[in-house]
């Protein structure tokens, strides 16, 4: 009895790779374990899916392989992880897996991976009367604030889902260690993106998810603009030739060798004072900008305010004494036209503070050029190549 009830789980966990074939590298890392002090089934914090025998004998295959892919959706929306970060505990752990499970089953009920035959009582949004596609955190708020949380089941979830261990959980033996685990996340992203890319879709929010889980840590504008400058401020250094001025600290004996120290770079301005500039992005940028340099020890800039002509010219020690002009058409290649004119005057990198809505200059001006582009869209506007972009944005 015991090994038909093992054959069944095998079968159910390769029906739910013939279901989801992009999930195959999770729903392989998976350990599976019989353990009838859990409830029902449930998956582990280090990623092991305990079952209960009399509970996976009630099912049919196909809803165990539903309830697999269940289990494992957990694991990837890295649903723990959250719960941590979130503040849930042994008083709420219960809401939250309700609200958890809400998350994953409007898509699996939608896409017919779990059917509603009354086997199992699974918990979706449209029970609770709230909208599709949300996420848990969303679902967990809303259950408190229409006074719901009494009525939330108790299905027995695990540490994965949660992240409170639970008792019938093996703490310190099995598992997948943290290093396999995102692994199998990165594999299952690939797999995804892969399937999308030649059979068109995935189901529910996986593409999301697999462009989220790949795409790049997100790098805020502020961190992006110091970054920028200072690598471009390097570059200058690092061309600029060795100066005799200064005898280096590494003398040699009657030698005296060159110093490594370059002149501190010149950094030009441009703050776009077209009439369609957000006046209070561009207060926040311009700050940003004044304590950036104030961290490089650069002494003065060159600051010009432009429409479509350059209206005013000042060299300041503080970007707070700024005087601003303009509000006509836009140009901000006026600007840079301006700087580059005077070879003497000429500034190693210039930050623009623009929208984007501007021509630029089709060839790249003598100097570095970051845009601090103040927008909330996705478009760079056009900004060219030889420019680095910085997306000033709300937070
Ligand atoms: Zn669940």
């Amino acid at each position: 009895m015991s090994t038909e009830k093992t054959e069944k789980i095998k079968i159910a966990r390769y029906l739910a790779i013939e279901k989801r074939p992009y999930l195959a590298a999770a729903i392989l890392t998976m350990h599976i374990v019989k353990n009838n002090d859990c409830p029902t089934l449930g998956v582990s914090k280090k990623w092991v899916m305990y079952y209960n025998e009399d509970f996976i004998d009630t099912l049919e295959i196909n809803q165990l392989a539903g309830i697999i892919i269940h289990e494992v959706s957990h694991l990837l929306r890295e649903h723990c992880i959250r719960a941590e970060e979130f503040g849930i505990d042994e008083k709420t752990h219960d809401v939250s897996n309700v609200a958890m499970d809400c998350e994953i089953n409007d898509d699996l009920i939608e896409e017919k991976i779990l059917k509603e035959d009354g086997s199992f009582p699974f918990c979706t949004p449209v029970k609770y009367g709230f909208e599709d596609n949300m996420t848990w955190e969303y679902y967990y708020k809303m259950l408190f604030k229409t006074g719901q949380v009494q009525q939330c089941p108790c299905h027995g979830n695990g540490s994965g889902s949660d992240g409170i261990a639970k008792e019938w959980e093996d703490a310190e033996g099995n598992g997948i260690d943290k290093a396999e685990q995102d692994l199998a996340k990165k594999l299952t992203a690939i797999d995804i993106q892969k399937h999308v890319a030649q059979i068109g879709t995935v189901a529910g929010q996986w593409q999301r998810w697999a462009d989220e889980y790949l795409s790049p840590p997100k790098i805020n504008w502020r961190q992006q603009l110091a970054m920028s400058l200072k690598s471009s401020t390097i570059y200058v250094s690092g061309n600029t030739d060795y100066s005799y001025s200064r005898p280096s600290r590494r003398r040699i004996p009657k030698v005296v060798l060159p110093s490594m120290r370059s002149p501190q770079p010149k950094i030009g301005v441009v703050v776009d004072t077209s009439g369609s500039i957000d006046q209070g992005m561009l207060t926040v940028a311009v700050n940003e900008l004044k304590a950036i340099l104030a961290t490089m020890s650069i002494p003065t800039v060159r600051v010009m305010s432009c429409d479509c002509e350059v209206q005013s010219d000042q060299v300041v020690s503080s970007l707070t004494t700024l005087e601003l002009a303009g509000g006509g058409g836009t140009d901000m290649g006026v600007a840079l036209h301006e700087f580059d004119k005077n070879r003497n005057k000429r500034p190693d990198i210039v930050v623009v503070f623009t929208d984007g809505y501007t021509p630029w200059p089709s060839e790249k001006p003598s100097f570095d050029t970051i845009v601090g582009l103040l927008s909330n869209g996705d478009e760079h506007c056009g900004v060219p190549e030889w420019a680095k972009v910085v997306k000033i944005c709300d937070e």
